[in-house]
């Protein structure tokens, strides 16, 4: 009854979808322009009426039987916090409170009779008390707290020999500048609904690279990995891990050809360095579906798939959400 529930919901996704390559293909028809020009970007049309339609309608996954228990809770650096939520004062019944963190929107979902906040913690946080912030539409500010545990991860020393990859060119940093504007608008893209409760490993290979690795490019220290490497032969398929829906695709200096898929309430997957990519934005991509392959397009070192979850615009340990810590192997 319950799955059935969830199953619903997602077919709510797909009318959505349908309805808005409708209206996008009329769009077509009736307006000279067939993009939107959101900050200097096109966006397509049925990216954006897809992820309106979403959020309109009724709320059927929340309802379900907690389709976010895949999600697995580690309250470290990199980890993912659930923060359940005192059922007195924020019951099931009221509309879900608004949960921010750091000024960023916290997805919230139904866990039993109250609300979970699901917080993706940056590796860059430090252990101890922090506080969630709360509000509702006719009540007063709440803060909730809860403890982020101390993690250590692994240091890793590569050598890059193209060093304008290391250090950029002036000419390379406004292209790198204006990347990064990008991705933090993609990175706020959120469909209002889970639109899974399931992830698969994205590629047959093997971790090359863990999660959360202290790394130096060439002796000089760079941001800790904020996903994991799978190396594969280039070429090797790359599979949507889980239902959602395609927000963004782009060549980018340090991650080569990229995609990134929302999965609902911000919960995010990016992938880099393919050597081709077959979906577009505004796609809607089914579990198992081929998105592209890999390649070694960008900074690399090798062919492989960098693969990145991200929960409220915050890269967090894909281990979280997959139901094994391998990738399966590759076919001999
Ligand atoms: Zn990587």
């Amino acid at each position: 009854m319950q799955v059935k529930a969830f199953k619903l919901n997602l077919s709510y996704l797909r009318l959505a979808q349908a309805l808005a390559e409708t209206l996008s293909n009329h769009a077509k028809g009736v307006l000279a322009m067939k993009t939107l020009n959101i900050s200097g970007r096109h966006v397509p049309w049925s990216l954006w009426v897809a992820i309106c339609i979403i959020t309109l309608l009724p709320i059927h996954a929340s309802q379900a039987a907690e389709p976010s228990a895949f999600i697995e809770s580690s309250s470290v650096p990199g980890g993912i916090a659930r923060v359940a939520l005192d059922a007195q004062k924020f019951p099931v019944s009221a509309a879900a409170p608004y949960v921010t963190w750091n000024g960023r929107a916290i997805a919230t979902m139904r866990q039993a009779d109250t609300y979970v906040a699901l917080v993706g913690i940056p590796l860059s946080t430090a252990a101890g008390k922090h506080t969630l912030s709360l509000s509702t539409t006719n009540e007063a500010a709440e803060t909730v707290d809860f403890t982020v545990d101390s993690k250590r991860y692994e240091e890793q020393r590569l050598v890059i020999k193209n060093k304008r990859k290391v250090n950029p060119a002036p000419i390379d940093m406004e292209r790198i500048n204006r990347e990064n504007k990008r991705l933090k608008e993609v990175k706020s893209y959120r469909a209002d609904r889970l639109l899974t409760d399931q992830f698969d490993w994205p590629l047959k290979g093997i971790v090359s690279s863990p999660f959360g690795l202290k790394r130096f490019y060439n002796d000089q220290p760079r941001r800790p990995h904020g996903g994991i490497d799978i190396a594969a032969p280039e070429g090797t398929p790359i599979m949507a891990p889980a239902d959602g829906v395609v927000v963004d695709t782009g060549e980018y200096f340090f991650n080569g050809n990229s995609v990134f898929i929302e999965h609902g309430l911000g919960l995010q997957t990016f992938y880099a360095h393919m050597s081709r990519i077959d979906v577009k934005a505004g796609d809607r991509v089914t579990r198992g579906q081929i998105i592209g392959a890999v390649g070694q397009t960008g900074r690399v070192t090798g062919p492989h798939l960098h693969w990145s979850v991200g929960l409220n615009a915050t890269w967090v340990n894909p281990l979280l959400v997959l139901p094994t810590d391998m990738p399966p192997p590759a076919d001999p």
